[in-house]
């Protein structure tokens, strides 16, 4: 895939949640290539961070401060960017536990996170894509949304519902030029694993993932950029698995 914008490409913007970290903070840097990208931290820290990458990388955009959630937030994110041709869903959450002692809130957090932003999101910065006809929304699901992962009933049905959603969203808006994609890593070396995984389990998974290793975020954000750009035109209502042989078939 070449990396250089078309110069249609260039003017365009991109809107990135959970860009202060982890694979959110890669994909900023893969598509600061071809888009004025903007970035999402639940912090002012995280914000300004993820502004200083951006000039870092010598790319254009900035860092907003946005908790997925709280409508004032989706109020001012809005109205500073009213419209986006690229909209990544990453921002995310995991609150695992055994199912029976799995707290209301414990649920009611990650679903909120996980799967009603993307879905808030979507709803407002599809309508303009649908005016100019054109547009790309990329969703984080995870593996376990097709394999299921004791602990995880939350995440889980929280990914699985991001993969419906975007097949369903794939169908409305394919006539308007509009392609919906989900990504689904395995484990990849970030935050969320690293603070959740011990040795032992992480030597098991290792045992299962034919490339025998965990997954850096630039080898997912590198297929988002793909599905984000001009390049992926055909390419809609799929789930792209980026995690090393992890599941197959
Ligand atoms: P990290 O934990 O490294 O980063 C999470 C990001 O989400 C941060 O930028 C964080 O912002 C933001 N965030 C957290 N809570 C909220 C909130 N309430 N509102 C808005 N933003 C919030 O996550 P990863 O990079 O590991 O994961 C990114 C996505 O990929 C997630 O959707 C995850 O479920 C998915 N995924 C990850 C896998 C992995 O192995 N890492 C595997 C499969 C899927 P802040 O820094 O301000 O807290």
């Amino acid at each position: 895939m070449s990396t250089q914008a078309t110069e249609a490409e260039a003017k365009r913007v991109a809107l990135v949640t959970g860009a202060s970290r982890g694979i959110g903070a890669a994909v900023i840097k893969a598509l600061g290539e071809r888009f004025e990208v903007h970035g999402t931290a639940t912090s002012e820290e995280g914000a300004a961070a993820v502004s200083e990458t951006i000039k870092d990388a010598g790319h254009s955009g900035k860092g907003h401060v946005y908790r997925a959630g709280n409508a004032d937030d989706l109020a001012r994110l809005t109205e500073a960017l009213p419209a986006a041709d690229a909209l990544v869903c990453n921002a995310g959450i995991s609150r695992d536990g055994l199912f029976v002692r799995m707290k209301d809130e414990a649920l009611s957090e990650v679903l909120e996170v996980n799967l009603a932003d993307p879905f808030r999101l979507a709803r407002h910065y599809v309508q303009g894509m649908a005016r100019a006809r054109r547009g790309r929304i990329v969703m984080l699901s995870s593996v376990v949304a097709s394999t299921g992962n004791a602990g995880q009933a939350n995440y889980v049905a929280s990914k699985a519902g991001i993969e419906g959603l975007v097949r369903t969203l794939a169908r409305e808006y394919g006539r308007r030029g509009i392609t919906v994609n989900a990504v689904a890593p395995g484990y990849i070396d970030t935050d969320m694993t690293r603070e959740k995984i011990s040795d032992k389990v992480r030597e098991e998974l290792l045992g299962n993932i034919p490339l025998a290793r965990t997954g850096l975020p630039g080898e997912v954000a590198s297929v988002i950029a793909f599905l984000a750009s001009d390049e992926a035109s055909y390419v809609t209502g799929a789930t792209i698995p980026v995690n090393g042989g992890l599941s197959m078939g």
